[in-house]
């Protein structure tokens, strides 16, 4: 049986995989080279050079592939790279509707390298799918999703973005770095292109940098490829190995990600010192419905505000919170906490970041999967 056919919970283990042809290493070898040698001019067994292919680079793309439900993967150096192969599949003068609590860095490339470039976007609230289509004109090429969002945790219905794109015959991209594939899956409710930050959940112990794309088609697959071989920010071997491994383990990892992030949620939203804490399945969460029905659960991030608004406070926590480390990034086994205004979103504006609601006092949470009586008794210590 081909692995297409498994269920999601072997798809991450074997989903693309077949044993080694050298010597049948069940794990795909660290194939540490740059060059291949040939027996005669082109006379080669498939690999030429690493930048345009490498055994353990193609091993990660076919498992990307399989467990987005998609026929193509492509990996990157970072998640920015990959969606910096994205955006170069514009020319000068197009435009793209992005939803406007975007990650930092997204906003960052989109706003101070391709804008220079004659690419222009726009950064729009998404809850109510319909208020894109006053962004649309007929130079309008491209939908760029984030779902949930970064840091706000707003839900964003796919299904309904995939008609609107449809409809004017645009891309639709969705970076699924918070949600991973064991939650939705974009490609099978419409989206062209799933974008992946490899270093968070795919990856999922913080010991890598990678970025991957996915797609269905071929066509739009062989024009990503070449932009990745033309620019070159490909995924190493070694990271390309550090990353599979980690997919091997995603089901089980995110399984534990949500139960503990909906421990440590209910816990911080009855706390008396807590003013409001973001997360979809709270019941009265503004997309709860459109949460419930798009992803399997819901997820492993949360934010919140302390009562008081007040930003003393806010680095108060931050600091005293132990098992929770104070670093960027997410999705790996260890909870982490961040604080967005001075880390992750630092790239944006003040103004921009706080019409979306990243304010100064805002804190978000990387739910770990250490026990949760632990997680909850570091909080407990910090909130005193
Ligand atoms: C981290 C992140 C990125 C960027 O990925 P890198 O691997 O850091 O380059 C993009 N989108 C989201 C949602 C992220 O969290």
């Amino acid at each position: 049986m081909g692995t297409k056919d498994l269920k999601f919970n072997s798809k991450t283990i074997h989903g693309g995989q077949y044993p080694d042809k050298a010597y049948g290493a069940v794990m795909p070898p660290i194939y540490q080279t740059s060059t291949y040698a040939q027996t005669t001019p082109g006379g080669h067994k498939g690999f030429v050079y690493s930048r345009s292919a490498n055994p353990t680079r193609s091993a990660l793309e076919n498992a990307l592939a399989s467990i987005e439900n998609g026929q193509y993967g492509l990996a990157f150096a970072s998640g920015l790279a990959a969606i910096d192969a994205v955006i170069k599949l514009l020319n000068p003068g197009d435009e793209v509707v992005c939803t406007n609590d975007l990650y930092g860095g997204s906003y960052r490339l989109f706003k101070r390298i391709f804008s220079k470039y004659g690419i222009v976007f726009h950064f729009v609230d998404m809850q109510v799918p319909g208020n894109l289509e006053h962004y649309i004109n007929k130079r309008t090429k491209l939908i760029w999703v984030e779902t949930p969002t970064n840091p706000m945790m707003k839900i964003i219905d796919i299904k309904a973005v995939a008609a609107i794109a449809k409809k004017y015959q645009m891309l639709f991209v969705v970076d699924n770095t918070f949600a991973t594939p064991y939650l939705q899956q974009p490609l099978d409710l419409g989206a062209d292109i799933v974008m992946h930050s490899a270093t968070k959940y795919l990856g999922g112990h913080s010991d890598v940098v990678a970025g991957g794309l996915i797609v269905k088609g071929k066509a739009l697959a062989d024009r990503l490829y070449f932009i990745q071989n033309a620019s070159g920010a490909v995924c190493g071997p070694m990271d390309s190995f550090l990353v599979l491994r980690g997919i091997k383990t995603l089901h089980v990892r995110m399984q534990r990600h949500c139960e503990n992030a909906s421990y440590v949620a209910n816990y911080l939203n009855k706390h008396p010192k807590i003013q409001h804490v973001y997360w979809p399945g709270f019941k009265d969460h503004q997309n709860h419905d459109i949460a419930k029905e798009q992803m399997k659960e819901f997820g492993g991030m949360i934010s919140f505000i302390p009562k008081g608004s007040n930003i003393d406070e806010t680095i108060r926590i931050v600091e005293k919170l132990k098992l929770f480390t104070l670093a960027e990034s997410l999705g790996g086994v260890e909870s982490l906490v961040g604080h967005p205004a001075s880390m992750s979103h630092a790239g944006i504006p003040k103004e921009e970041r706080e019409k979306v609601g990243v304010l100064d006092e805002l804190i978000r949470l990387s739910v770990g999967i250490e026990d949760k009586d632990d997680l909850l008794a570091d909080l407990e210590q910090a909130l005193m």
